[in-house]
């Protein structure tokens, strides 16, 4: 089990290094994180009674015998748990390094010993982690899901819909307004289907269902290459396991396939 905390009296502990968007690790029969001195490492928290340390590979050299993978190669080679506090790790170093100077005045920040927070030397300004919230919706018509391709990212696969949350919406006017952009439908019976922290830009997806109610598709060629009403047997490329589209999907699919004969 893993318990976040701020400070340790540990020196040494397992050691996430990141550089780039990769985790630094020992290959064996499967990937392992390493271990070593801490340093000036940032303390996340301890796995099973094992303090964990993060930071990104500088002038330090890096664990000996490690070579940095892909975090998102790392998904399901990773233990679940490890896997959880290296995406802890990249967003946390992420932010130490975006926050090394006062966003108000420039001076140098330094870290809280109480709090994950970095407070400015000079004028005691606080940063504490910032997450952008997302919204990620699976809609549904006549037991068809709609997916789509992203225009910006021209990923290989269709995925559901989904956008960044606006100063000033609810959850649930962003679901409808998102929809309403990208795909030009109406929609209702908004649901929340579960979250995801996505490290890779610094999100919290959090996931919805909706049903159809009215408008024929339109995508938004700026966000959208190619959209469509997919029936669960005859789905496109989705998304790898990695990812909360890929949960809304595979519960699309559950919820709609006839029980197995015996
Ligand atoms: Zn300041």
């Amino acid at each position: 089990m893993f318990t976040p905390g701020v400070t340790t009296s540990h020196t040494h502990g397992l050691l996430f290094v990141i550089s780039g968007q990769a985790l630094h690790v020992v290959r064996d029969a499967r990937p392992m994180v390493p271990t070593g001195e801490a340093g000036t490492a940032l303390y996340l928290g301890d796995l099973d009674g094992q303090p964990c340390f993060a930071r990104v590979l500088g002038t330090e050299a890096p664990p000996e015998g490690s070579e940095p993978m892909p975090l998102r190669q790392l998904f399901g080679a990773l233990a679940d748990e490890e896997f959880a506090i290296a995406t802890r790790a990249l967003g946390l170093t992420a932010w130490e390094h975006d926050h090394a100077h006062c966003g108000r005045c420039g001076a140098t920040t330094e870290r809280s010993s109480s709090e994950r927070l970095r407070s400015c030397i000079t004028c005691g300004h606080g940063a504490y982690p910032r997450l952008s919230p997302a919204v990620i919706v699976l809609v549904e018509r006549e037991g068809r899901c709609l997916l789509a391709r992203n225009a910006r990212t021209r990923m290989p696969f269709f995925s559901t819909l989904a956008g960044f949350v606006e100063v000033g919406e609810t959850l649930e006017e962003c679901v409808v307004r998102e929809i309403r952009e990208e795909a030009s439908i109406e929609i209702a019976d908004i649901r929340y289907f579960g979250s995801q922290p996505w490290p890779f830009s610094n999100s919290l997806m959090i996931g919805f269902t909706a049903r159809w109610a009215s408008g024929e598709v339109v995508p938004d060629p700026t966000e959208i290459m190619d959209a469509g009403w997919f029936a669960p047997d005859e789905l496109p490329t989705v998304p790898p396991k990695l990812s909360i589209a890929r949960e809304l999907i595979d519960d699309f699919v559950r919820r709609h396939s006839l029980p197995r004969p015996e």
